[in-house]
């Protein structure tokens, strides 16, 4: 039991090990994280969900190495996160696409930040653009796409310089209820294409059973792991499907609404 426990620490891609975070500001100290423990394994998907102030975002943050933790450390592939890094493609729900950039000149922007030099670049481009079926909107700008689009853009950006971890911060949050559903059926199709290590944040029940392996399920003041569901369904998923209304309730019931 020891043994094995021991062995999918070190196969581990991610392993959040004692993380703690404390905002400190003139005016208040806030303990944004407590004891943080959990990992993913290589090629999982694992969601995140929590109400809100948990601290889900701030140990995305963490994760992505934009905050560093007061306690604890976030290890890939058994480095220690100190920053930033290619190894790691990151989703925002407000996009964070430049909008004086073309869909083309967004996803390119990390392989020019590399130095990927032409053909290379392009090549890899109009690849990430056929991944996510914008091939035809490459010199749109973000203005003219639905948030659909701008987020499929997003995808194909995180993905360009081919990170082998992706992480998501309520990534459709700002989209409809029919737009969510066909996000949810692409990154699922890439995420198998791919083989992608997936740590995906959000405040839906229902969108973390659809997509998840496991659901780190969290807890508020301080934020914390509250426990580790298993998702045993098959996919594709069902909302229908027999287990699916259960998992749900199981993680409404863990977070207490
Ligand atoms: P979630 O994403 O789950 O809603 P957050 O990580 O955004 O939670 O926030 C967790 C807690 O930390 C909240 O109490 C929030 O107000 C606080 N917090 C988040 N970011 C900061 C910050 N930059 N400075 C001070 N407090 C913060
Ligand atoms: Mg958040």
């Amino acid at each position: 039991m020891i043994e094995s426990e021991d062995r999918s620490d070190a196969d581990a891609k991610v392993v959040v090990d004692g993380v703690g975070k404390v905002y400190n500001s003139e005016r208040q100290r806030v303990r944004a994280l407590a004891g943080v423990d959990f990992t993913v394994a290589d090629g999982e998907f694992v969601c995140l969900v929590g109400p809100s102030g948990c601290g889900k975002t701030t140990l995305f943050r963490t994760i992505a190495g934009l905050e560093a933790p007061t306690d604890g450390e976030v290890r890939l592939a058994g480095a220690p996160v100190t920053g930033p890094g290619t190894d790691r493609g990151m989703i925002f729900q407000e996009y964070g696409l430049f909008p004086w950039r073309t869909v083309r000149g967004n996803v390119a922007f990390g392989l020019e930040e590399q130095g990927v030099p032409e053909p290379d670049r392009s090549q890899r481009v109009e690849e990430m653009l056929g991944l996510v079926g914008l091939g035809e909107f490459a010199g749109a700008y973000p203005k003219e796409l639905s948030g659909g689009m701008k987020q499929r853009v997003g995808i194909a950006r995180a993905l360009a310089v081919d990170p082998e971890i992706l992480l998501a911060d309520e990534p459709f949050g700002s989209v409809d209820a029919q737009t969510r559903e066909m996000l949810h059926a692409e990154l699922l199709r890439i995420w198998s294409e791919t083989g992608k290590t997936v740590l995906f944040v959000t405040h839906d029940v229902e969108e973390a059973v659809t997509l998840a392996d496991r659901v780190v399920v969290m807890a508020a003041n301080p934020g914390r792991v509250n426990e580790v569901v298993d998702v045993d369904l098959d996919r594709p998923r069902e909302r229908t499907a027999s287990g699916f209304a259960e998992a749900v309730e199981r993680i409404r019931t863990l977070i207490g609404d």
